[in-house]
């Protein structure tokens, strides 16, 4: 008799599933494999290409041997374009392959058992996921529609206890689109003044991606600069999702604990990716501000035809590349539970993938990106008021 062998996963990656994201993104490729005509709006990148400069930058350093191991926290030069722009010292940047890297390293070098970090839903899944896998407590404050999916200073009052350890502050956010002004900011910076143990992360990779004006956390709080990490990277604005570059900048012992960390499970980020992210950074950006005008201009033909649909409506995000709509009408419509069956029902039916609210903390909605071109939308709304049409039918007769 044949025993396969049992897989005991450890307690902390034993709630972790697949991203529901990837999981979507995946099954439209299968289904497009078999034959369906289908439209994923499922992405979290824009679909314009890296810019030649960079590749050219990339391919240089090839050529040059920059092929070899890269000091852990980032090669010296990038640190520094980094830390120029922000007006900080080298030694409080640390370069990480991704945005994503710099986050799982500031938690795992921070959180004990049992210690809590605070967020706003809808979050990132990102952000549950890996606080969870650092051994603490996601603590989710639900913001909804009306506070423009934003954390209030009294929610987040409300929400520290001593075990807390961070606040998770995200903006331009994935997926509400929400950005938070200056005076917002300081109205948060303000309660935390009151609680020194409490530290700060502010993830701005969508910063280049804002249409209204854009606030740095440090900006708007240079007080909390001893406990603030910023999160940001080139894999959003310069279209560099596959390099794996992104960049945290904090008080400098924070960024030697997360070098550390780094510097056991991957080394030092890739050295053509640091070289191309240099060339980026040093590069002109007025491409930035075209491509700043497309999507805003993609975000207003989502949006309207999205409001267009029975039982839909959605808010025009302020900044990012996504629309999170809410569905609560079409949910009842359809003699639906939640969104999810809507979701699924919308495959099923027309082909048409969007990413259920439950993925990121707020059911009843769904997150559509918009960083596609005009027809892929025109498309998938076409392909949207057809299946909705399809549903309330089925559920009338
Ligand atoms: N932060 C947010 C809010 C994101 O949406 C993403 C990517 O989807 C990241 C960070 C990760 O960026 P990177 O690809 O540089 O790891």
């Amino acid at each position: 008799m044949s025993t396969e062998p049992l897989l005991r996963r450890s307690g902390r990656a034993s709630a972790l599933a697949i991203s529901e994201i990837v999981r979507l993104s995946e099954q439209a490729t299968e289904l497009r494999r078999a034959g369906r005509d289908v439209i994923a709006l499922t992405t979290g990148e824009p679909d314009f290409p890296t810019p030649d400069f960079v590749i050219d930058a990339a391919h240089v350093a090839a050529r040059n041997g920059q092929t070899r191991y890269t000091r852990t926290a980032g090669e010296l030069s990038l640190r520094e374009a980094v830390a120029s722009e922000v007006g900080v010292t080298h030694e409080q940047v640390i370069i990480s392959n991704g945005a994503k890297q710099v986050l799982a390293n500031a938690f795992i070098a921070t959180l004990d058992e049992g210690d809590e970090v605070i967020m706003a839903a809808p979050y990132w899944t990102t952000y549950f996921d890996q606080v969870q896998l650092a051994g603490a407590r996601p603590v989710v404050i639900p913001c909804d529609e009306s506070s423009g999916f934003k954390l209030t200073p009294a929610r987040l009052r409300d929400s520290i206890t001593s075990r807390t350890r961070w606040v998770l502050l995200n903006s331009p956010s994935n997926p509400s689109g929400a950005v938070y002004s200056a005076a917002e900011y300081q109205a948060l910076a303000a309660v935390l003044r009151d609680y020194p143990d409490v530290w700060v992360i502010a993830d701005e990779i969508y910063e280049h991606l804002c249409y209204v004006p854009f606030t740095s956390f440090l900006h708007a709080a240079p007080e909390l600069q001893a406990r603030t990490l910023i999160v940001n990277g080139v894999s959003k604005a310069w279209s560099m999702t596959g390099w794996r570059v992104g960049w945290g900048v904090g008080p400098a012992d924070l960024i030697a604990a997360m070098a550390a960390v780094q510097g056991q499970f991957t080394s030092g980020a890739c050295s053509v990716a640091q070289a191309a992210a240099l060339a980026a950074l040093k590069g002109d950006r007025s491409f930035l501000l075209e491509r700043r005008a497309l999507m805003q201009a993609r975000r207003d033909r989502l949006v309207a035809g999205l409001n267009a649909l029975p039982g839909v409506s959605c808010a025009s995000p302020d900044g990012a590349f996504y629309a999170f709509a809410d569905l609560w009408g079409a949910i009842g419509q359809g003699g639906f539970s939640d969104e999810a069956q809507l979701c699924a029902r919308l495959l099923e039916t027309v082909g048409l993938v969007i990413v259920p609210g439950r993925a990121f903390g707020v059911p009843g909605h769904a997150r559509l990106t918009f960083a596609y071109a005009d027809d892929v939308l025109d498309a998938a709304l076409d392909k949207f008021a057809a299946g909705l049409s399809l549903i309330s039918s089925a559920h009338t007769n």
